[in-house]
This record gives structure tokens, C-alpha cells and sequence, in this order.
């Protein structure tokens, strides 16, 4: 058995909007609440891997996420509801990233600068967790909610933040 546990990408760790809010501004992206949460940083701040993975997907909504990346888990966990999955986090509004896909990201590693690139009223970053299974082709969503088959992330920080092993 090994659960999730997440590092804070950004320092200081502050929630600007919760995971399942409901809004209608998200009825134009096909879901009706919030897909992820919300953290505050300013415009270039580090961001890093909360945990070890593989880039698995860099690319760029200017409507929507803005410039984004897709970090999948080395490793699968098991939850609370008997479901073992991958986790795949994406984080949306960048300003820039040094990574591209296939990219291997131990815990800690700066994969990103912050932003407000997209639908994005001030600097923050979007982070949407998923639980994935490998399917016939790639990954594919395990939730089927209205928080577009997103989970809530608040029971699995750590309480620490990544930092770069050196
Ligand atoms: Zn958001």
C-alpha cells in the first residue's frame, strides 16, 4: 500500500480557490465546478514537482489553461475508496517552462515559472489533479464528476515544500 502525498509546489503554500467551488464561468469549458485549485505566487515564480514523475504533456490554451503542463507519477497509489491510479497534475496559467514531454522529474525539480497566461485574471496557478489508468491509448480519467473527473488534493500535502535534492 502507498498513498498519495504531495510536496507544495509553491512557497508560501496559499489557497486562493478551493477544489468543487461552483461556477458558471466553467459551464463554457463543459463542467460546472472549480477542476483544481487555485495558488497564489507572482509573475516568474519557481514551481516545482511534487513528486517524482514524467512530463506528459506541455501545451498552450490561450483561452483556457494558458501555457500548461502535465506531470504523470512515477509510482500508483492506493486510495481511500480501493482505487489504485496514477496521478496526473496539471498546472495552467505559466508564464514559461524549461520541460518537454517524456522529460523524467525527480521531486523538488523546477518545471515551471508562474503566470497568468489564458483566462487568468492576476498571477496564480491552477493545479487539476486526476487519477489515471493506463489504457489501449495512454491515460485515461478514472472520475467521472462535474468537476470535469477531477479529485480534491487538500487531504494529500504533506505540509512541506519541494525543494531541489543537491
Ligand atoms: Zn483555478
Amino acid at each position: 500500500m502507498s498513498s498519495l502525498s504531495l510536496l507544495y509546489p509553491v512557497s508560501p503554500h496559499v489557497v486562493t480557490r478551493a477544489w468543487g467551488v461552483a461556477d458558471e464561468l466553467y459551464k463554457e469549458f463543459g463542467f460546472l465546478k472549480h477542476n483544481g485549485i487555485d495558488l497564489a505566487l507572482s509573475e516568474g515564480q519557481e514551481i516545482r514537482a511534487p513528486f517524482d514523475c514524467a512530463v506528459s504533456l506541455v501545451g498552450n490554451q490561450p483561452k483556457g489553461s494558458g501555457l500548461f503542463v502535465c506531470l504523470l507519477s512515477t509510482a500508483a497509489y492506493d486510495f481511500p475508496d480501493g482505487v489504485r491510479a496514477r496521478v496526473e497534475l496539471s498546472f495552467m496559467h505559466l508564464s514559461r517552462t524549461p520541460v518537454s514531454k517524456g522529460m523524467r522529474l525527480g521531486a523538488g525539480a523546477v518545471f515551471a515559472y508562474g503566470g497568468h497566461t489564458g483566462r487568468a485574471t492576476g498571477p496564480h496557478v491552477h493545479i487539476a489533479p486526476k487519477r489515471v489508468k493506463k489504457g489501449v491509448i495512454g491515460y485515461r480519467d478514472l472520475d467521472r464528476n462535474d468537476a470535469n473527473n477531477t479529485f480534491d488534493p487538500d487531504p494529500y500535502w504533506i505540509q512541506d515544500y519541494a525543494r531541489t535534492n543537491s
